[in-house]
């Protein structure tokens, strides 16, 4: 079916000759002012410069959507817009009978999502990837959408009914606080910005009421707890319990005014995601009552003071190492607040066990160096931290997901991490460029599919132009039988003692032929680079190994197990089986779970489940990186539109026909032109049926536009007198 974009209701002349005369001064009359248009398919020619000067132009208009083709541009105001996401402004683009026909915004994308899963005779589940680099806007968006759903999709008027929609509508809302407390933290480009990918299914039922929702997560930064990259934060919980705790709570969790912590840099900046008030009363909508929320705050300032367990070095190899003067108090309160018996915390802290012999009954004790210990301290805290921010997903699932036979269709909304491109990049940038190629294989083989089905039923002529395919890069990082995961997944598994350099030779050795493996002439330290479709990214091969196994001695997993505290207990239950992850070693090797493989196999879940859904597309792009409004940096945005790829976007979408209008609709529109054309006005044999459009049989109808509209091309001339004439 195609789409009605500029299609009139009526047939009646009046307002076929208003349309044809709107259509034609844009046609004959040149170009709208840059802001005013509304898609960049209509910029002409579409390159990377009229794009950059389009949007630049509708930025300063305080415009801040624009379509591409099928993607949707949302640029940062960086400054409140209130009146753009008013919920009278949610229900006129809800109400409005052609929602396309009002300004670009999310809710136009919201709203078509809405009436897709309504309105086909098979009810199809939606989903809406939002993109964009560190602070472009993805959660807010994400979080604006959920805002429109929750009133779009609110439930039915009566009393009774309305209080369970209420609450569960505002319980799905409320789980945004939750998360972006534990998930989100301050970095040098988003004071709120998440440290985590997330998938959020809005279920609906029949009536098309919001039943329930499901979140699923992605690659919690976890290293963040114990380490913070200078001027950057912990996560916004840390803070909020450290400057909102009241003096009876400062005292339980051993949190004085005033005290320092080598975990909780910066807290004298202010932020407005410091408010633990806010996060209490989300918990307890979600029904974390208010002991579960006091344990959970008394565990994490337990990590506080772990962080400040310092080592000295120890002179004798054979003895621990010592600890620093007032560390002893550290591990003291720490002990006492993760309700762990103190001397075990140190010694796991402090001494490596070893066991060998074929039942490997025999155990070795072996003293770690300082950097070892420290290793030690931050896995625990990385540890606690992990399976906590797993277990809080888990309860606001169970709070917010609806019983499987209350919906029928959903809706989803990814909010991923963007392409990413630092001077140094590690397993992490690999990780998210890879489910960015991912993404954009997805909505090109998407798009040019939907397409290409479409014009094949209209009966179409149509050859496509040459689109990048990031195939040939998926190869090189994911392709059998050798690829760059494989790689490293395989130099993991081997668990030898490989060097940086090693593991540069092997992938440059087996992926040499592979196009997207950059030439790596040029750095000193050992590295690969990979031809992203976003441009290419250096990646040090430095710890790579390491990270990929994110080892946790089976120690620290058997000290959690000790522990007194309700929800370690919980987190941390006693069978070792189901939540440790042993060390290799020996011949009876269990196959490694690294963190390639399993993100690797949580992106595939997620691909599949997008590859069910008519997928949408929203950009955000960050107009400068200072974050403040009215200011457009062209560089800045320039390389985020060549990062995602818009102006291939944009020609893919103007290589198709821009414009789609309905056979009713154009047939009514142009019926005038008809009459014009030199053949029917001469009386001579018509090229078109005489009959009724709606009486043309379905095969024939496309194939019988396209020849009138080339006719509409070639009477150009004629068609300005006729504008004239109009
Ligand atoms: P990250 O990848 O770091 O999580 P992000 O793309 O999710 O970044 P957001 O946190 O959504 O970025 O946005 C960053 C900031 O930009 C917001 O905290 C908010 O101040 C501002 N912002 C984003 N979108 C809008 C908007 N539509 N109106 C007003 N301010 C906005
Ligand atoms: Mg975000």
């Amino acid at each position: 079916m195609l789409q009605q974009i500029n299609g009139h209701s009526s047939g009646s002349d009046a307002q076929g000759r208003d349309s044809l005369r709107e259509d034609l001064q844009e046609f004959l009359g040149g170009e709208a002012p840059l802001h005013q248009l509304d898609d960049l398919t209509r910029v002409n020619p579409v390159t990377l410069e009229t794009v950059l000067r389009c949007l630049q132009a509708r930025y300063m208009a305080d415009t801040f959507y624009t379509n591409a083709g099928c993607t949707l541009v949302a640029l940062n105001p960086f400054k409140p817009v209130p009146q753009l996401y008013s919920p009278e402004l949610m229900r006129e683009y809800h109400a409005a009978p052609q929602p396309q026909k009002l300004k670009p915004h999310i809710f136009t994308v919201g709203e078509q999502t809405y009436r897709n899963v309504k309105s086909l005779t098979e009810p199809v589940n939606q989903s809406i990837v939002v993109s964009g680099e560190s602070g472009a806007g993805k959660t807010w968006t994400s979080r604006c959408l959920m805002k429109f759903y929750a009133v779009v999709a609110a439930s039915p008027t009566s009393w009774e009914s309305h209080k369970i929609a209420e609450r569960i509508e505002q319980r799905i809302l409320n789980s945004n606080p939750v998360m972006e407390a534990f998930g989100n933290a301050c970095t040098l480009r988003n004071n709120n910005s998440s440290r985590f990918g997330k998938f959020i299914q809005l279920q609906l039922n029949r009536d098309q009421q919001m039943t329930g929702a499901a979140v699923q997560t992605y690659l919690l930064e976890k290293t963040r707890v114990a380490y913070q990259a200078s001027n950057e934060r912990n996560f916004h919980i840390f803070y909020q319990i450290y400057k909102g705790a009241s003096e009876d709570e400062r005292l339980q969790w051993h949190l004085p005014e005033g005290a320092t912590f080598s975990w909780l840099p910066n807290p004298e900046r202010t932020l407005e995601e410091d408010c633990f008030e806010v996060t209490r009363e989300a918990m307890l909508h979600l029904g974390i009552d208010t002991p579960t929320q006091n344990n959970i705050f008394k565990v994490l300032a337990g990590l506080l003071h772990l962080g400040n367990i310092r080592f000295a070095d120890s002179e004798d190899e054979a003895q621990p190492c010592q600890l620093m003067d007032d560390a002893k108090c550290s591990v003291r309160t720490s002990a006492l607040l993760l309700r762990l018996p103190e001397d075990i915390l140190l010694e796991t802290l402090r001494i490596r066990t070893i066991r060998a012999g074929r039942q490997r009954q025999q155990v070795f004790r072996k003293p770690c160096s300082r950097a070892e210990c420290d290793t030690r301290r931050d896995c625990l805290a990385k540890l606690v931290y992990a399976w906590l921010f797993d277990w809080l997903v888990s309860v606001i699932n169970s709070s917010i997901c609806a019983d499987p036979t209350s919906w029928t269709t959903f809706i989803g909304l990814l909010d991923v991490y963007g392409f990413e491109s630092f001077p140094e990049n590690s397993l992490e940038q690999l990780c998210i460029n890879y489910t960015n190629e991912k993404l954009q294989q997805h909505f090109v083989a998407h798009y040019l599919r939907a397409q290409q089905e479409e014009y094949a039923v209209e009966g179409l002529e149509w050859s496509f132009v040459n689109y990048q395919d990031n195939q040939t890069c998926l190869d090189l990082l994911e392709g059998s039988p050798i690829s760059i995961c494989s790689l490293i997944n395989e130099e993991c598994r081997l668990n030898r003692p490989s060097s940086a350099a090693q593991l540069q030779t092997r992938i440059e050795g087996a992926l040499a032929g592979n196009p997207c493996l950059g030439h790596n002439k040029l750095s000193r330290e050992p590295s690969f680079i990979v031809v992203h479709y976003a441009g290419p990214v250096r990646y040090h091969t430095e710890g790579l190994v390491e990270k990929n196994k994110d080892p946790i001695p089976p120690e620290l997993t058997r000290l959690l197990q000790q522990s007194q505290d309700p929800l370690l207990t919980v987190l941390f239950p006693t069978n070792p089986e189901e939540k440790t992850q042993e060390e290799p070693s020996g011949q009876n090797r269990a196959p490694v779970l690294t963190v390639v493989s399993k993100f690797k196999a949580s992106l595939e879940q997620l691909l599949q489940v997008l590859h069910s859904t008519t997928p949408h597309y929203i950009r955000c792009i960050k107009p400068n990186s200072q974050g403040q409004a009215q200011t457009f940096f062209q560089e800045e945005v320039l390389s985020q539109l060549e990062a995602c790829g818009l102006v291939e976007t944009i020609h893919i979408s103007a290589a198709g026909f821009p414009i789609r209008v309905s056979h009713q609709n154009f047939v009514e529109r142009y019926e005038l032109l008809r009459r014009l054309h030199p053949c029917t006005s001469s009386g001579s044999h018509s090229p078109y049926p005489a009959k009724r459009h709606s009486e043309w049989p379905p095969h024939a109808r496309g194939a019988i536009l396209q020849p009138l509209l080339q006719d509409i091309l070639h009477t150009l001339p004629a068609l300005t007198q006729a504008a004239g004439m109009l």
